[in-house]
């Protein structure tokens, strides 16, 4: 059946009727739910509620709006050039194409990557990026939840070519200004920095003071493999862990993306910790950068993340949740990884890792960031919930996203854009060297 609700309506008050929806005790039950503005009002009994503005929900399957923790959206561009490959070679792919990466050009495929999310059921995006300003206007534009990571840099210890690197004076005032430009509802800014090797420890201290000030997150990408890891070593005769340690960095305030190559030293630094991790696993196994410890460090908020499309050819965030299943205890079943745990790591939990809060699950109270499939290309009765879930994002796309209340994809179509007309312009405009 199709839906009463018109396109391009936002109404205030919205009854899903009868329906079926993953709820925060990780099993489907049935209900009536109603969105009031922007929230999840109430959950009732299913067909408890008469009259107002109601949408017919028996033949929906309703899940919470996905989370991708991490991703470079701008470098879209560069997806699909191999099928793996060291970040030595990766970056030097990006060198050699840059001369061609206009503003208008990061933009456009910063665009396309958030709507291409958006239409996999992503409500929520953690985009880290360089350029705020850019990324910020295109998930502006798109009507995403986003949290930009700002990062900016103050030295640069790596043999890599340089990041652009500025004054502690000039990233605070680079950083407040975005703050005041772009944080809305939807958009929030959080300050970061490219790694370990991309700040002064007084750098750190102070993105980390800001966020703890702000009640947001410190980022930063950390352990990103044995070169990363050896060239800090090299400048600071430890690893990342261990400075961010010395610092004191490791705790709430903190979000740290990758730590795919800790020693057990760290891990026993990170035991005794409460902390915030952004896991990458398609990203890491394609540069060889190896893995986080999902298992030891499950007492944290963690996240999922795809990444930069350069290093995740298919940059899909139900692969990389189904792909983590896999990735972890291959000849261990002990460090397997829940798929309980999956589910919240691309839904509450990552949301929690990203510093947000009334995200993540169908519950009262909750921003109503929903997405629907239809039931009828879902067996529900004999299967694991959980994995269900994870069936259902990996094999359809939702028929209908609604962020913060309202509907943004409604029968398959964008209301406020033309998905095919930047998909086309996209990639006529993706052509670099392999
Ligand atoms: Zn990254």
């Amino acid at each position: 059946m199709e839906s009463s609700i018109e396109p391009n309506r936002r109404a205030d008050r919205i009854i899903l009727k009868n329906a079926m929806y993953y709820s925060d005790q990780h099993d489907f039950r049935l209900a009536d739910i109603v969105i009031s503005d922007n929230k999840i009002e109430k959950i009732c009994l299913p067909n408890s509620i008469d009259g107002g503005n109601v949408m017919e929900s028996t033949n929906l399957i309703i899940l919470p709006g996905l989370i991708n923790a991490h991703l470079h959206p701008s470098k879209e561009l560069y997806g699909g050039l191999q099928a793996f490959s060291s970040i030595s070679d990766v970056l030097d792919a990006v060198h050699r194409n840059n001369h061609l990466e206009t503003e208008e050009i990061q933009g456009l495929s910063s665009l396309y990557s958030i709507l291409n999310s958006l239409r996999q059921g992503i409500t929520t995006l953690g985009i880290f990026t360089s350029r705020a300003e850019v990324d910020a206007e295109q998930a502006k534009k798109a009507g995403i939840r986003a949290v930009i990571h700002f990062s900016q840099n103050d030295q640069w210890l790596g043999k890599e070519s340089k990041p652009s690197s500025s004054s502690l004076e000039d990233v605070i005032k680079r950083y407040s200004d975005c703050v005041h430009k772009y944080e809305s509802d939807l958009i929030k800014v959080h300050p970061a920095t490219a790694s370990e090797l991309s700040a002064t420890p007084e750098l750190m201290k102070e993105l980390h003071k800001i966020a703890y000030q702000e009640n947001k997150k410190f980022v930063m990408h950390v352990c990103e493999g044995k070169s990363q890891v050896e060239q800090c070593a090299s400048h600071y005769g430890e690893s990342g862990i261990q400075v961010l340690e010395k610092l004191n960095l490791l705790d709430s305030s903190t979000l740290l993306v990758h730590a795919s190559a800790l020693s057990d030293e760290d891990i026993g630094v990170l035991s005794g910790k409460k902390l915030n991790f952004i896991h990458c696993p398609v990203s890491n196994s394609f540069t060889g950068a190896g893995r986080f410890p999902f298992k030891a460090l499950l007492h944290n908020q963690i996240g999922l993340g795809t990444d930069a499309a350069m290093v995740n050819p298919f940059h899909k965030l139900a692969f990389d949740a189904a792909f983590s299943l896999y990735f972890h205890g291959e000849s261990n079943l002990d460090e397997k990884v829940n798929v309980i745990d999956l589910v919240d790591s691309i839904t509450k939990t990552g949301a929690s890792a990203l510093g947000l809060d009334y995200v993540g699950s169908i519950q009262e109270g909750m921003f109503a960031d929903i997405c629907f499939f239809e039931r009828g290309d879902v067996m529900v009765e004999s299967q694991d919930p959980s994995l269900l879930f994870l069936d259902t994002i990996l094999n359809h796309n939702p028929a209908h996203v609604m962020i913060n209340g309202e509907f943004v994809v409604l029968n398959g179509k964008f209301l406020h854009c033309d998905f095919d007309l930047i998909k086309n312009h996209f990639l006529k405009n993706k052509k670099f060297e392999r």
